[in-house]
This record gives structure tokens, C-alpha cells and sequence, in this order.
């Protein structure tokens, strides 16, 4: 080739992955493998190496590179970064829309008020200067009139383009432009300046991978993913900043056809960020139009809800005047805009003393330190309880009992001590011990190897068999009702339940000379229990208790049963089917660990648990007795399992990942089941579709590595209607 031929290659090379990029960044489309992209790099490093003349600042390989700073220049912003005021009620919501309607001296109704309303991350604000659509300088916020330079650690960050793609005519005039505003668009995008602002984030997910690798390396570990991102973008050495993984949103655009309706061309901020999406950048589709200020409380409550779902810290939404020509009326005041307002999410954390820490004995014989609080209110909810998870938890929180410590309740999950604050001790603080033996049996305790949990060794531990039989009755296993907590300990007390088996066996003349036992509640529970003789196989196998077993993973084990004794279609044959326990027995026991693993949802640990429990004399001894006291098998058809209604997606394995805003989690499993599919909760090989709704997880990076196709809710929907 010669050089001519050369350069053209080289464009030719850098705009196609500029394309690649602005579809994976942007669209959220893969259009290409990972190592099809990787080895167009390869080829264009390769001729750049060859002839560095023709390196352009704006290449793919510039992303990363140049020598360590010494320092960082100082750069005056050219309109200064303004921070938002907070709310944080309804009530401080609708103040402010009062002050609007009083400053724009109620000219206009609050129908004209609506608002654009964003999420609001947490993250390091910077500012992405453009020149003739060429990425020439990234700044800080710093004080807000000047920051630093960062161009260089900007740059590695891929979601930033390097060169702002140029939108066609018709993609402007469907934003919104009209003729007169595009032409002035070109003459600005062509020979000027524009200027874009956003945030600069640290997903969870690196984060998390980040303080783990942190954590293996005996380094200290960043508090949060705002702190690590900051960090990250402060880093003298670029190549250090590249391996941080972060991601960038847009939400504002500058130049000066722009300026809050001055001279502008642009009548909304939601325009704005259209206009951001079509440049190149990547703007979160979560933001919202809404119409008045009840839709924008409904927006922050809805978000409120899902915030743990969402792929990066998020603490609030911005409420943002969308009108961009009554921007100039309502001004700016002190430190921040008018016509936009930070509506903070409520607190998830406070502070409070622990009283006492208590092991507790699971299911399966390991002792969780459990921490009893003194009462406190978070988010409306009294916490008197918070998990320690494990010993190793409480040294690395460095916790003592009569501690003041920060806890944090994240949605539903149990609430936990996230900090000690030690500068509150006053010297009677207690060290807490690891276990020497089993709180409620005494038995011996020990740590399994290379594990972190405590167990109790006792086979017969007594907490260990109350939890087993709770199990079995639970709502997700046999659903007994009337058989709770209370009951099953006098039960096992009096020696009338030791193992699920016997709760079969019971007499209405054993309950009743226990504690709250009439005639007829005693012959209720009897019938109670004997109407659940007959058990559907998922309930049956999740019911068992065997480790690792959670609800979804009995399903799939159902599932594999009744394929492997059935021939297809299953579905003429599965609703009404009966088994007998020796069968289901005789079928576990003869899958070998390998067979195991190629059920979808079960890896390696899951399948060892499985051989393990078909091949423990106790349990098998426990299944004898159940089929001798007339259980019964029956296939799953419950709504919580599958009844398949056609063969529509049958052997389709799905993943979801994010929130559906149509169907709950639960409905869409149990629509896939009804259709012959499968879900599984891990990406694999083995699965067909991942399904992504709402701010999806890094399921789906893990889908577009392993090449699965990967759906919208609204394909979903289409698929399974
Ligand atoms: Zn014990």
C-alpha cells in the first residue's frame, strides 16, 4: 500500500469504531464482538506504529497515553458550574414552584411549568470543551469558575467522544430545529466552540471489583464510588485512570447558540439533551418529561423505590424548568439556578449504639452475628436489628459492642452497620469474641476451610432441626398454615416432630395438650397438613433444604425431573402428573456432578451440594419416611412454577436484568414458564435471550461478551403476548 492508501485505511479504521463505540456507549446496541473490535485496534495500532506521522490527536489509540503530569494547569470555565439547591420534601417541592409563579409574576399557568427531570448521579461534574467537533479540553468543576485540567483522564474514558459526530439535517430537524437554527447549528458544530457538561461516574460494578482487587492487595479501600471516581480523574498518571473504568453522562450543552433562550435556537432542555445523544454522547434515557410538578414528585418516588437497582449511586433528582425561554426570568441566585432544584432521595442511614451482638443459627448450622440496636428511625421504619454477616465483617468494621455506628437500610434488605464511629467510645466498650460453641445446643463450632463461617458441628443441633422443619412449612416449601415458629418448637420439644417426616404422622390428640390448642384448632392443623401431603415438585425439592437450593434453582431441578422422565411435549403430560419419592430419589442420585452442571442455573458449588445431599444416609433415610407417611409428588403447575399454556418458548433459557416497568419479576418468570421457557438468575452459554428493562446489571455486559441476544421489554412483551 502506499501512503495515500495507508491514511485512507487509517480514517477508514477510526471511523468505524468510532462507530462501534457511539453504538455501544450511546445506543446500547453491540454491533460487533469484543474481539472483532479489538482486532480493528490491533490492525490501526499496528499501521500507526508502523507510520506515527499520520497519528492523529483524535485516533482511538491517543485514548490512553503521554507521560505522568507533574501537576495540573488551572482553567476559568467559560460560564461558571453552578451547584443546584435541595429539596427533600413534596412541600419544599411545591415552595419553590410557588416562588417561580411569584418571580414570573404568575404571566404564566402552571401548565407551562413543565419540567424535565433527571436523575441525579453521583459522581465528579466536568466540563468536555469542543473545537470544530475535536475533544480539546476536560476540566474539573473545581470552584465552579475555575477547575483543572484534565483533557488527558477524560479522554480514557470511552463513553467521551473524542470527535463529535455530525448530525444529519433530518435528525435535527426531528429534535426540533427549525431551518434557520440548523444552519446556525453547522456554522457553530463547523468552525466554533461547543462546550458539554456532565458527570464523570464509577459504576457499582467496578467499584465493587475495584475495592475487591484493593482488598486482595492489602490496599485501603475507597468509601464510595463518588470518592473513587474523583480519584480516578485526579490522577497525574492517565494510564492509571484508564484502568478505573468510568463512564460518562451528559446534561447540558453550551455555546453560544445556546444560552437559555437568548438569542437561542432551542425552546427546551430536553432538547438539549437530544441534541447531547446525537453529538456522540451518552445520555441516561431514564430522564423524563413531565408535565407538572405532581408527575415530577411521581418520577422521584418511582426512582426512590428502584434506586439500589440502578447501575451507579444515584442520591436524587434534578427538577429542571424545561421551558428554556423562561430561564433568564427566573435567573440565577447565590450559588445556584432557579429554575432547577436537586429533590433529594430520603436518608437510608443513621446513627445509633449497639447493645449487643447475638449468634444466630441458620438452616444449615452457620452462626450469623446478628447486632441488636438501639431502636432508631430510617425512612420511616424503626431498625432494632442489623446483619454482621460474619466474623471477618466485624474486625474489618473494627466493632465493638456499646459502639456508636452509622447503619444503612437499603430498600428491603436487612439493615447493617456500615461505619463505627470511634472517636464516640467511652472506654467500656467490649471486644466480640468469635464463637466457642453453639448458643443454643452447646455443641462444638468450628469454621469450615476456607470459609468465613462459624458452623455448628452438632448433627442434631437443636436450632439447626427447628430451622429445617420451618423450612419445610415455610411459604415457599409446603405452605402450612398454621404451623409457625412457635408451634414446631413445642413439637420438637415434646419429641412429636423431629423431622419433616413426622409432621405427617401427627394426631389431632397430640396437639391438644399443647399450649393455645383447642379441639377444633388442633383437628384444622391436622387437615392442614394432610391436604399437603400431596406437594409440587419444586416446593417438594426447595422444601428438602438442601444448601445452595433457593426457589429458582428447585424450579430448574423440577424441571430437568419431568423433561428427563417425560418425552416431549411436556406440556400434554405435565399437569396431572403423580410421582413417587423413590423415583425422584433414584434420578438424583444417579446425575454425577458433571450431569449437574449442565442444568441450567447450577454451577459448580450448587451441583456438589446436590450429590452431596442425595448421598447422605440422613436424608435418604428422611425421604423413606416421608414416602411412608403418604407424600406424594405431583408436577409443578402452581402460578409460582410453570403451567405451560403453549410451547411457544420452549427450551428458551432467559435472564432478566433491570426492572420491567410492565410486568413485575415475578409475573414475567412465571409468563415464560407458562410458554415452555426457563429463566435463570446467571448468564451463561447456555442462555437465549437476557431481557433488559430498567438500568439492566452487569448481566448484561456479561450477555454482549458471551454474544446473547439481548431484548427490550417492549420485545419482550411482543414475544411473550
Ligand atoms: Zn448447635
Amino acid at each position: 500500500m502506499d501512503k495515500l492508501a495507508i491514511k485512507k485505511r487509517l480514517e477508514k479504521l477510526k471511523s468505524e469504531i468510532e462507530k462501534y463505540r457511539y453504538a455501544y456507549h450511546v445506543l446500547d446496541k453491540s454491533l460487533i464482538s469484543d474481539a472483532a473490535l479489538d482486532s480493528l485496534k490491533n490492525e490501526l495500532e499496528k499501521l500507526e506504529r508502523q507510520f506515527p506521522d499520520l497519528i492523529t490527536p483524535d485516533s482511538p489509540t491517543q485514548r490512553v497515553g503521554g507521560a505522568p503530569l507533574a501537576k495540573f494547569t488551572k482553567v476559568r470555565h467559560a460560564a461558571p458550574m453552578m451547584s443546584l439547591y435541595d429539596a427533600f420534601s413534596p412541600a419544599d417541592m411545591r415552595d419553590w414552584e410557588k416562588r417561580l409563579l411569584k418571580i414570573s409574576n404568575f404571566q404564566f399557568p402552571i401548565s407551562n411549568f413543565g419540567y424535565y427531570c433527571e436523575l441525579k448521579m453521583d459522581g465528579l461534574a466536568v466540563s468536555l470543551v469542543y473545537e470544530k467537533g475535536e475533544f480539546v479540553l476536560g476540566a474539573t468543576r473545581g470552584d465552579g469558575e475555575i477547575g483543572e485540567d484534565v483533557t488527558q483522564n477524560l479522554k480514557t474514558i470511552e463513553a467521551i467522544p473524542l470527535v463529535l459526530r455530525r448530525p444529519a439535517q433530518a435528525e435535527l430537524k426531528k429534535i426540533g430545529l427549525n431551518s434557520e437554527a440548523i444552519k446556525r447549528f453547522y456554522q457553530i458544530f463547523d468552525h466554533d466552540r461547543l462546550e458539554a457538561r456532565g458527570e464523570a461516574i464509577m459504576p457499582n460494578k467496578v467499584f465493587n471489583e475495584l475495592n475487591q482487587e484493593n482488598e486482595q492487595q492489602g490496599k485501603p479501600k475507597f468509601a464510595n464510588p463518588r470518592n473513587a471516581a474523583a480519584g480516578s480523574i485526579r490522577q497525574l498518571d492517565s494510564r492509571l485512570t484508564a484502568r478505573r473504568r468510568l463512564d460518562c453522562y451528559i446534561y447540558s450543552l453550551l455555546a453560544p447558540f445556546i444560552k437559555g433562550g437568548q438569542g437561542g435556537f432551542f425552546n427546551t432542555h430536553e432538547q438539549e439533551h437530544k441534541l447531547a445523544k446525537l453529538l456522540g454522547f451518552k445520555v441516561l434515557d431514564k430522564n423524563k418529561f413531565c408535565k407538572n410538578l405532581a408527575e415530577a414528585v411521581k418520577f422521584h418516588d418511582f426512582w426512590q423505590a428502584r434506586r439500589h437497582d440502578l447501575p451507579f449511586e444515584c442520591d436524587g433528582i434534578v427538577v429542571v424548568v424545561n421551558d428554556l425561554s423562561l430561564w433568564p426570568k427566573l435567573g440565577v441566585v447565590g450559588k445556584g439556578p432557579r429554575y432547577m432544584m436537586a429533590y433529594k432521595f430520603a436518608a437510608e442511614q443513621a446513627t445509633t449504639v449497639i447493645e449487643d451482638v447475638i449468634w444466630q443459627v441458620g438452616r444449615t448450622g452457620v452462626l450469623t452475628p446478628t447486632a441488636h440496636l438501639k431502636p432508631v428511625k430510617i425512612y420511616g421504619v424503626t431498625v432494632s436489628r442489623a446483619t454482621l454477616h460474619n466474623l471477618d465483617e466485624i474486625r474489618r468494621l473494627g466493632l465493638k459492642i456499646g459502639d456508636t455506628v452509622i447503619i444503612e437500610r437499603a430498600g428491603d434488605v436487612i439493615p447493617k452497620v456500615v461505619k463505627v464511629l470511634p472517636n464516640l467510645r467511652a472506654g467500656g466498650e467490649k471486644e466480640i469474641k468469635a464463637p466457642k460453641q453453639c448458643p443454643i445446643c452447646y455443641g462444638k463450632v468450628d469454621k469450615a476451610e476456607g470459609e468465613v463461617a462459624y458452623k455448628c458441628l452438632n448433627k442434631n443441633c437443636y436450632a439447626v432441626n427447628l430451622r429445617r422443619l420451618g423450612h419445610w412449612t415455610s411459604k415457599s416449601a409446603l405452605d402450612i398454615d398454621g404451623l409457625g415458629p412457635k408451634i414446631i418448637e413445642q413439637l420438637y420439644k415434646q419429641g412429636l416432630a423431629r423431622d419433616a417426616s413426622d409432621f405427617y404422622k401427627l394426631t389431632a390428640e397430640d396437639l391438644l395438650p399443647l399450649e393455645r390448642f383447642a379441639e377444633k384448632s388442633a383437628e384444622n392443623l391436622i387437615a392442614a397438613i394432610a391436604a399437603k401431603k400431596e406437594i409440587e415438585l419444586g416446593r417438594f425439592l426447595y422444601g428438602l433444604g438442601i444448601l445452595h437450593i433457593g426457589e429458582e434453582s428447585a424450579l430448574m431441578l423440577a424441571k430437568q425431573f419431568q423433561i428427563s422422565n417425560f418425552q416431549f411435549p411436556i406440556s400434554k403430560q405435565i399437569p396431572n402428573s403423580k410421582f413417587q419419592i423413590p423415583k425422584i430419589k433414584k434420578y438424583f442420585q444417579g446425575l454425577t456432578l458433571d450431569e449437574l452442571q449442565n442444568i441450567p442455573d447450577i454451577g459448580p458449588v450448587v451441583a456438589k451440594s446436590i450429590y452431596d445431599w442425595f448421598h447422605e444416609q440422613r436424608n435418604l433415610e428422611l425421604l423413606r419416611q416421608l414416602e411412608k407417611n403418604g407424600v406424594t409428588i405431583v408436577s409443578q403447575k402452581s402460578s409460582a412454577g410453570w403451567r405451560i399454556k403453549s410451547q411457544k418458548l420452549e427450551g428458551k433459557i432467559f435472564v432478566l436484568t433491570g426492572g420491567l416497568e410492565q410486568l413485575t419479576r415475578d409475573q414475567a418468570k412465571a409468563k415464560i414458564r407458562e410458554l415452555g421457557g426457563d429463566v435463570s438468575s446467571s448468564v451463561s452459554q447456555k442462555t437465549d435471550y437476557v431481557v433488559s428493562g430498567n438500568e439492566p446489571g452487569s448481566k448484561l455486559e456479561k450477555a454482549r461478551k458471551l454474544g446473547v441476544k439481548i431484548i427490550n421489554e417492549q420485545e419482550f412483551l411482543k414475544m411473550i403476548s
